[in-house]
């Protein structure tokens, strides 16, 4: 099910964040406990919020055009509890027909049985967070599978009728040379992904790679050795049918992922689930981190919510602008006319002009993007408009 090409305005989508994980990497700073059993309750709790949410007039008035159970491990719950949930979902908000379903994976949680269910439920689109086929390098960041059982799953998500499914690959793994990221991209390639993921290791504080790190047990690549396997992945995809479409996203044509699209266009989405945020038209909705107080907030009738913030005019224009300038195609000028009655040109001045002057950014056809070798220096570009 190819995804609408970029340009086209998204509607919003909906997130569902399941916290759990059958254990914990040692680099994982996200919401997410480990556990054998995650609890029923706890998507009792998902769906009494998505009650909640459906009852505003907001999210009556309009079509989703996405949902997307991330985590966390969402497969670490039976297939056929996913399958309610989504039944469910599709029961509270109206879904437009070909809307993009995506389930977020660990290689060790996919049995084909379980994901010809997940199939039947409606999902078409298979997200697995695989990360390494390396062994030594899995091991080396407390993964809970090896090669094999990611080989065997991606085999499995195919034989299943998965056609459309992205793969998470790290790069600047501890001791991870140039050659083992090369590596592990050719084995994700000969499984013909419609979509990859490349984010680089970023050691989060208070997780167990951090202190090894401080402690000098372990070692990261440097940023040149991390620009070169950046590079090569940019190379190797693009002599091949990838487009690099985001910074850290390639697909095949027409796979963009649409959900993450609308996040990068700043669009609207519901999120349920502990420590998952709404974002409605601009004012946005923080729900509690803990699932436990998620669960009993929503148990008691109560809203589940932390944080509450509604962005000024330019505020959200910026914003808009940084996360659409990740995108390979960058931002409209006409659309963020449209909705913020600002352009780049008139609101950043001269910084615009000096940004444009040294190459760094592209205004054409009404777009502004970021140049081809502006690309690994995102960060830093970016960081000049905020
Ligand atoms: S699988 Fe993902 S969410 Fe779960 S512990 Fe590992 S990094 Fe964190």
């Amino acid at each position: 099910m190819p995804t609408d090409p970029p340009g086209l305005t998204t509607l919003p989508g909906i997130y569902v964040h399941i916290p759990f994980c059958l254990s914990k990497c040692d680099y994982c700073a996200f919401v997410s406990l480990p556990c054998r059993r995650p609890p029923g309750s706890y998507l009792q709790a998902v769906l009494r919020q998505a009650r909640q949410l459906a009852e505003l007039t907001w999210s009556r008035e309009q079509v989703f055009g996405s949902l997307f159970i991330g985590g966390g491990t969402p497969t670490i719950y039976p297939p056929e509890q996913l399958a309610a949930l989504l039944g469910e979902l599709g029961g509270l908000f109206r879904l437009e027909a070909d809307a993009e379903i995506t389930v977020e994976s660990n290689p060790n949680t996919l049995s084909l049985e379980g994901l010809q269910q997940l199939r039947r439920a409606g999902v078409n689109r298979l997200s697995i967070g695989v990360q390494s086929f390396d062994d030594q390098l899995l091991r080396a960041v407390g993964r809970g599978h090896d090669r094999a059982t990611a080989l065997a799953a991606i085999a499995r998500v195919r034989q299943a009728g998965f056609e459309n499914f992205n793969l998470d690959l790290i790069y600047g793994l501890p001791g991870q040379s140039a050659e083992q990221f090369r590596a592990d991209l050719a084995t994700a390639l000969e499984a013909e992904p419609t979509h990859l993921a490349l984010y680089q290791l970023t050691p989060e504080e208070g997780t167990p790679l951090a202190a090894r790190l401080a402690a000098g047990e372990q070692t990261l690549p440097d940023d040149d050795q991390c620009a070169t396997m950046e590079e090569s992945a940019r190379k190797l995809l693009g002599a091949m049918v990838y487009e690099q479409y985001e910074i850290s996203n390639y697909c095949q044509p027409g796979y963009q992922c649409r959900h993450n699209l609308n996040y990068w266009r700043n669009g609207s989405y519901l999120g349920l689930g502990a420590a998952a945020f709404s974002c409605l038209d601009g004012l946005r909705i923080g729900n509690v981190r803990g699932p436990g107080l998620y669960r009993r907030l929503l148990a008691a009738g109560q809203a589940p919510y932390a944080t509450a913030e509604a962005l000024g005019r330019e505020a959200a224009f910026r914003e808009t602008v940084i996360m659409g300038l990740r995108l390979s195609r960058g931002v409209e000028i006409a659309e963020l006319e449209r909705r913020f009655a600002l352009t780049p040109q008139a609101y950043y001045g001269t910084m615009l002009t000096r940004l444009l002057d040294l190459g760094l950014l592209t205004l054409e056809e009404g777009r502004l993007a970021l140049s081809e070798r502006a690309f690994p220096l995102a960060n830093q570009v970016l960081s000049q408009l905020v």
